[in-house]
């Protein structure tokens, strides 16, 4: 996965650490995580504040190097767990969860990094802000959390060329002065890292397949 990573780099012309990989150990079980840590994978996704708060506090105390992002749709009402446990969260896609995150982040004295998620595809059933609003509710989200929020993430359609919404994204982080672009997964991750993301969330081809 590294080779495949640093490959499409230097293809694109970029340094061969320019991109994070996030290992997306969702459904897959803590022995999993284990055998990655082994290889030396520090940075874990997972889609479930509940499933991540089983697999990763009794991890963490001998890898302090560990991170996760929770990059899976947040409920209001697990937004205190989300900032308990994670060091990035990926989510962030409406008003009412910023409120949440906000309030959680003066409960818990503690701050995660903060990525806004844009329905680039405006896909009826996916999250993430709408485009046509994603400049107004990003420029709230900076006013409100200052560095912590720290870029965008998207997941485009299923179907069709991913590389103008990767392009899109970029453009919209570039407008914004923000740093992270979370895109790419295994299907498309050499054409995000094209388009220029820093962190690609891979799940399937580390793992393999999810039941
Ligand atoms: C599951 C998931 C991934 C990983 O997908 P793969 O196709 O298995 O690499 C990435 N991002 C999000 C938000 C996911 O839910």
């Amino acid at each position: 996965m590294r080779d495949r990573i640093a490959a499409a780099c230097l293809a694109a012309g970029r340094a061969a650490d320019a991109v994070t990989l996030v290992a997306v150990s969702k459904t897959h079980p803590t022995e999993a995580v284990i055998a990655a840590l082994a290889a030396g994978q520090t940075m874990f996704g997972e889609n479930r504040v509940q499933e991540a708060a089983t697999k990763f506090p009794g991890l963490r105390a001998g890898n302090p190097a560990m991170k996760l992002h929770i990059i899976g749709g947040l409920q209001t009402n697990k937004a205190r767990d989300a900032v308990r446990i994670a060091d990035m969260i990926d989510v962030l896609d409406r008003p009412k969860l910023a409120d949440a995150i906000a309030d959680a982040i003066q409960r818990e004295g503690r701050s995660p990094d903060l990525l806004v998620q844009v329905n680039v595809g405006d896909e009826a059933q996916k999250a993430g802000i709408p485009t046509a609003e994603a400049d107004g509710f990003i420029a709230t989200c900076k006013a409100r959390f200052g560095s912590k929020l720290a870029g965008l993430m998207c997941i485009p359609p299923a179907d069709g060329d991913p590389a103008p919404h990767f392009a899109w994204l970029a453009a919209c982080a570039a407008r914004h002065g923000l740093r992270v672009l979370s895109m790419g997964m295994s299907g498309d991750f050499e054409s995000a890292i094209a388009r220029g993301a820093t962190h690609v969330r891979v799940g399937t081809a580390i793992f393999g397949r999810r039941e």
